[in-house]
């Protein structure tokens, strides 16, 4: 049976106040865009209405109150969150009915807030942010990193997926307002921007790659230009579900340069070419291997994930072996693996030759092997060297620390667990020795303490 797809709730905002407010709401629509949910223009069709106060003088106060009322009056169900959350009981006394009120710069909070009052219905089909596990609750990004939507819908048909008929075609951003918003994260202590869209080498090709005005100059609504001008804004800039196109050759310099992070997550689903077709996959082409090798002469430490499809409708045993010798000689970093489900009014449903659960189960746990086999290999010629570390959480009782280095994205990739954290804080970026590694994570000591030792 085919897997139903859930509809993205719609949330409305209104902002009022100083330009640090609109930042803490240019921030949360940020996160919510990236959550899956979609914006509402008008309070009618809104899920939920978020109204972010200003508390400076009365007759803000007075006006942050007017707009709740009048949120409420016309929609009904509201979170209020900024300046004002400070008087939380002036709110509720006068509102008893709003949702939730949360502080100025509670961003965890009024998304959390955003999360009950509508909930989203997580889909491993849909969703471009990883979900957190469902026992470990909601995980909210800390600060120190930001999801950047740069498009929305897709102009692919890959047979296995329906986004393109749930978001419609490409619809890219203006570069300028992806880069006010990415500029607005850096000051509010953004230090990692992690960039996402369906299909991000297409970015732009709906403004036909038109120039916009940016800091007296032009940027153009283009992957590479857009990724030098994010990489200006001095914080790390990571780039995601990137497809092989010829033009993704112009990124692999920016790395070299250090403007962009040298990792690529390129969603390649499979490698026979004959289930690519199938599979209908974009920049579908053979020179894939060389094109890896040639990243690699220039950016040695290029990290590559990707994700695969096994089981898909008509794979062949020859053909799971030509992917597996492919993963072999590819030797990317990290690998995802998926077993091929139907999804409700996919392509994909209708055609021959449906492989049986236990194939496909046997197929995943050779990939599995496989690609464990070839990450621990990688992580451990690791050992010993140094590497650049952003710090996403500290532990205050054994003085340890975790963080990711440059390869590795939050949620999805592996860990570097630090012994000694010394007194650093989430977002501090340092330098680490490798003493350790298995088939994920590296283990490793900050190297200022190491030389105190
Ligand atoms: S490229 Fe293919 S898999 Fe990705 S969103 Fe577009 S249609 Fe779906």
């Amino acid at each position: 049976m085919a897997t139903k797809l859930p509809t993205p709730p719609r949330v409305g905002m209104v902002s009022l106040g100083c330009p640090k407010n609109l930042v803490d709401s240019e921030r949360i629509l940020s996160r919510l865009r990236a959550d899956g949910y979609d914006m509402s223009s008008d309070y009618a069709g809104a899920d939920v209405v978020l109204v972010n106060t200003c508390g400076f003088l009365d007759s803000a106060k007075a006006e942050s109150l007017e707009a709740i009322g009048e949120a409420i009056a016309e929609n009904g169900r509201v979170i209020v969150t900024g300046c004002m959350g400070r008087e939380a009981e002036v709110i509720r006394d006068r509102f008893p009915q709003v949702l939730a009120v949360t502080g100025a710069h509670q961003y965890e909070q009024v998304v959390e807030a955003v999360h009950e009052a509508a909930p989203t219905a997580p889909s491993p089909y849909l969703d471009l942010v990883p979900q957190a596990r469902a026992d470990l609750g909601l995980k909210l990004t800390p600060r120190h990193y930001s999801y950047l939507k740069i498009s929305e819908g897709c102009n692919h048909r890959c047979a296995f997926c329906i986004i393109p008929q749930i978001r419609g075609d490409l619809v890219s951003r203006r570069p300028d307002a992806i880069l006010r918003e990415a500029e607005k994260l850096v000051a509010a202590g953004t230090r990692e921007l992690l960039v996402i869209s369906q299909d991000t080498s297409a970015y732009g090709l709906d403004l036909k790659h038109a120039a916009y005005p940016w800091k007296g100059a032009e940027v153009r609504a283009h992957m590479t230009d857009l990724a030098r001008a994010l990489g200006q804004l001095g914080a790390w800039v990571r780039l995601h579900y990137v497809y092989p196109y010829p033009h993704v050759d112009r990124v692999i310099p920016l790395m070299a340069e250090g403007l962009v992070l040298p990792y690529l997550d390129i969603p390649f689903q499979h490698a026979s070419p004959k289930v690519l077709k199938a599979m209908k996959r974009p920049a579908n082409e053979a020179r894939v291997l060389e094109r890896l090798r040639q990243w690699r002469a220039q950016v040695p430490d290029i990290a590559i994930r990707s994700s695969f499809v096994v089981g898909f409708p008509g794979e062949t045993e020859e053909d799971f072996r030509y992917l597996l010798d492919w993963l072999a000689e590819a030797r990317l970093d990290r690998v995802g693996a998926f077993r091929f489900e139907p999804v409700e009014g996919a392509a994909a449903n209708d055609l021959p030759g449906a492989v049986p659960p236990e194939v496909k189960e046997e197929r995943y746990a050779r990939v599995m092997e496989l690609t464990a086999r070839i990450s621990a290999e990688k992580l451990a010629a690791k050992v010993g060297r140094s590497v650049d570390v952003i710090i996403d959480a500290v532990d205050g009782e054994t003085g340890g620390a975790t963080g990711r280095s440059k390869a590795d994205a939050p949620e999805i990739d592996g860990e570097v667990h630090l012994r000694d954290s010394g007194h650093l804080a989430p977002g501090d970026i340092v330098r680490v020795t490798v003493e350790d590694s298995d088939e994920h994570d590296l283990f490793g000591v900050p190297e200022r303490v190491a030389a105190a030792a």
